[in-house]
């Protein structure tokens, strides 16, 4: 961290900061100039708050050095994070996880449907809303419970995984006991409280990217999951809120070689919610891959236009197995493979 005080301020001031920067046990570095002094700290300054030492008198500017963020920080591990769920290995560097299915679980029937398409597509990996964060109130909120136990049975008999989103706190428990990732949806991912509760279990966490939320925050928000004891998260860019109306999101592509630049936790793309649009998912897809997704999420419905949540971009089981033919070759040429 980097402490300017203000020119003319009295060295009173700056010794007050060295006293103060002292007390965390942190080593500050003075160096007094003709018209200002400005202070160096050294050691871990993650601790310090900016915005208190700027109430300081004297202090003009206080920039830090080190990332706000350090368990997931690439700086602190730099070999990258693979998670193994039904044998993909999330985040291994050859390998591109695909995870299908439909926005919520809505029968049984639907579930098997879907599922027994997508067995023979080879995915292992099923998404499926029982817990559904919806923006109205009137609007279906998913079956809870059963939905949940319709998933489990229906991933067991195909041989698949379950990822599923849990809403609150309360719901953990269950949640956990029939999902092989939990999901923590845009909606929450500045819920801290729901954040520091998923860090004290050990199953993977798939943490969307908040709407709003900068990256930084994004990542701060997967300091919270490792902080509190949960090493198994993977980051999903799921696009952001921009100015343009015409997706219903903007698919932030870039966060996928940023974030994996700055961390070493897998991340994902999820087109769907990213895009809202049928016709951009698999381009989106491909893209995506492109920029070295570690997999992807996409919603997969057997019948869209009958479904009772986000039916203007769910994709037919057809749709989605020339998707994955069609993406298998970008993957190719990035070196990996769709698992
Ligand atoms: C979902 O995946 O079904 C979902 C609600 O996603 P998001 O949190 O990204 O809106
Ligand atoms: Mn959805």
């Amino acid at each position: 961290m980097i402490i300017i005080m203000r020119a003319g301020a009295p060295k009173a001031h700056a010794e007050r900061i060295v006293q103060e920067i002292e007390t965390f046990k942190l080593t500050p570095v003075p160096m007094f100039g003709v018209e200002r002094t400005v202070i160096a700290v050294i050691g871990d300054e993650r601790n310090l708050s900016i915005n208190q030492l700027e109430a300081f008198p004297g202090v003009e500017k206080v920039m830090r050095v080190l990332k706000p963020y350090k368990l997931v920080s690439r700086e602190t591990k730099k070999e990258k994070t693979v998670i193994t769920v039904n044998g993909v290995k999330i985040g291994h560097e050859k390998v591109v996880a695909a995870m299908a299915g439909p926005c919520s679980v809505e029968s049984e029937e639907q579930m098997e449907e879907v599922c027994s398409k997508l067995q023979k597509l080879g995915i292992k990996l099923l998404r499926g809303g029982a817990y559904k964060p919806r923006t109205g109130p009137y609007s279906f909120q998913g079956l809870g419970p059963e939905g949940l136990d319709i998933m489990r049975r229906a991933a067991d008999r195909h041989g698949m995984a379950v990822i599923t989103e849990v809403l609150d706190i309360r719901d953990i428990d269950e949640v956990a006991a029939k999902a092989d990732i939990l999901q923590i949806g845009t909606r929450n991912m500045q819920n801290y409280a729901l954040l520091k509760e998923v860090g004290k279990i050990q199953k993977p966490i798939m943490l969307k990217r908040g709407m709003n939320s900068t990256i930084e925050e994004w990542l701060l928000a997967a300091e919270y999951i490792l902080a509190n004891g949960n090493p198994n998260v993977i980051l999903c860019e799921r696009g952001i809120r921009t100015f343009e109306d015409a997706t219903r999101n903007t698919l932030a592509i870039d966060a996928v070689p940023l974030v994996k630049e700055l961390s070493h936790l897998p991340v994902i793309i999820d087109p769907t919610h990213g895009t809202g649009k049928k016709s951009l998912i698999e381009p989106m897809t491909k893209a995506g891959i492109a920029a070295g997704a570690d997999g992807f999420i996409i919603e997969v419905h057997p019948n869209p236009e009958a479904a009772l949540s986000d039916a203007q971009q769910q994709i037919t089981p057809k749709e989605f197995a020339t998707l994955l033919k069609n993406c298998k070759v970008i993957a190719q040429a990035v070196n990996k493979e769709i698992k």
